[in-house]
C-alpha cells in the first residue's frame, strides 16, 4: 500500500482533539492510517506512513508511566481505600489488594496509557506533528 502523505496545508489543521482522539485509538495522530503498535508491547519507532516519530529518545515514553499508576490509583486504591474506611475490607486485605493491583495494573494498561501518552503529547504540541524528516534536507546551517 502507498503511504498516504499529508500535505503540509493538512498538517496545519489537525485540531488538538483529533489528534488526542487518533491517540487514544492506537492511531497515528497525524495521519490517522497506521495502528501505534508494531507488536503487543512495542511502538512504531516512526509511522509507518506518514513518518511521524512515534518512539522519542530514551525516557521520552516514560510520561506513560505516570499515567498508568495515577489510573491505578484512581480506580483501584481509592475504592480500595473508601472500603476499608467504610469499614467492608480489613487493612491487611486492603495493602494486600492495593499493592497487587499496583504491581499488575499498569501492565494490562500498558498499551492504553502508552497511546494516551502518544495522544497527549501530540495535542499539546501540534507543532511537532507540522515536522517533516524531508524538511530537513538541505537545511544544513
Ligand atoms: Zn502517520
Amino acid at each position: 500500500m502507498k503511504p498516504v502523505r499529508p500535505s503540509p496545508s493538512a498538517l496545519d489543521s489537525i485540531p488538538r482533539g483529533l489528534a488526542f482522539r487518533r491517540g487514544i485509538r492506537g492511531q497515528c495522530p497525524r495521519c490517522e492510517h497506521s495502528p501505534l503498535y508494531v507488536s503487543t508491547f512495542r511502538l512504531h519507532t516512526r509511522c509507518p506512513n506518514c513518518d511521524l516519530p512515534l518512539e522519542m529518545e530514551d525516557g521520552w515514553s516514560y510520561g506513560s508511566v505516570p499515567l498508568a499508576y495515577a489510573l491505578a490509583c484512581i480506580f483501584w486504591v481509592l475504592p480500595i481505600a473508601i472500603l476499608f474506611v467504610v469499614g467492608i475490607l480489613g487493612l491487611k486485605t486492603a495493602i494486600f489488594l492495593s499493592l497487587g493491583g499496583v504491581i499488575l495494573l499498569p501492565v494490562f494498561t500498558f498499551r492504553f496509557t502508552k497511546s494516551l501518552w502518544v495522544g497527549i503529547y501530540y495535542s499539546v504540541l501540534t507543532q511537532e506533528m507540522r515536522h517533516r524528516p524531508e524538511d530537513e534536507k538541505g537545511d544544513n546551517h
